[in-house]
């Protein structure tokens, strides 16, 4: 897949995410505590799949060869005042903190458990237990949409990126 294609692709992903997104941004406003200089979720171990660092890598450029990352123990993308550097192209894992998420573990016996978890900060309001599935973001279908682009363009297993390693320069 060429660097066009496989561009218009993730874009593609992004809005979906964002269209979706969106709707669940209004249900829970009342207890989403998210703002500007927040950094509860910009955590430093952060990875992306190659496709996703590539993305990060075309369209900011200068900021990765001449910026220092942010100091060890937040995201590298983070300026002085908290805010991303990179937020218009930040990576899908960026794009839903903050929303109550739901996922399916399984046992090693089979069986599986529906598992829901939010950003303490966002913790009050209505119990996650007894929101509907459609009122929170679950955690697969679009990792394993980028996992098969990824797939797309090297064919094998895909191997995660750490997003501090973009940096030419040190911390
Ligand atoms: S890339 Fe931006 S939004 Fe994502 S964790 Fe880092 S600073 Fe936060």
């Amino acid at each position: 897949m060429n660097e066009e294609r496989l561009a218009s692709e993730l874009n593609r992903l992004y809005r979906e995410v964002e269209q979706r997104v969106r709707p669940l941004l209004a249900i829970h406003s009342a207890r989403l505590q998210c703002r500007r200089g927040c950094r509860q979720c910009c955590v430093d171990d952060l990875t992306v799949f190659q496709v996703e660092a590539e993305n990060i890598r075309r369209h900011h450029s200068d900021l990765l060869r001449d910026a220092a990352p942010h100091p060890e123990g937040a995201c590298a993308f983070l300026d002085q005042a908290g805010a991303c550097r990179i937020y218009e192209h930040r990576p899908y894992v960026c794009r839903t903190q903050g929303l109550p998420l739901r996922w399916i573990e399984q046992f090693p016996d089979g069986t599986t458990v529906e598992m829901r978890d939010i950003c303490p900060l966002n913790e009050e309001g209505p119990p996650l237990e007894g929101l509907p599935e459609t009122e929170c973001w679950a955690i697969g279908p679009f990792e394993g949409e980028l996992a098969r682009l990824q797939a797309r363009v090297d064919g094998g297993a895909p191997h995660r990126v750490s997003l501090r390693s973009l940096f030419r320069r040190g911390a």
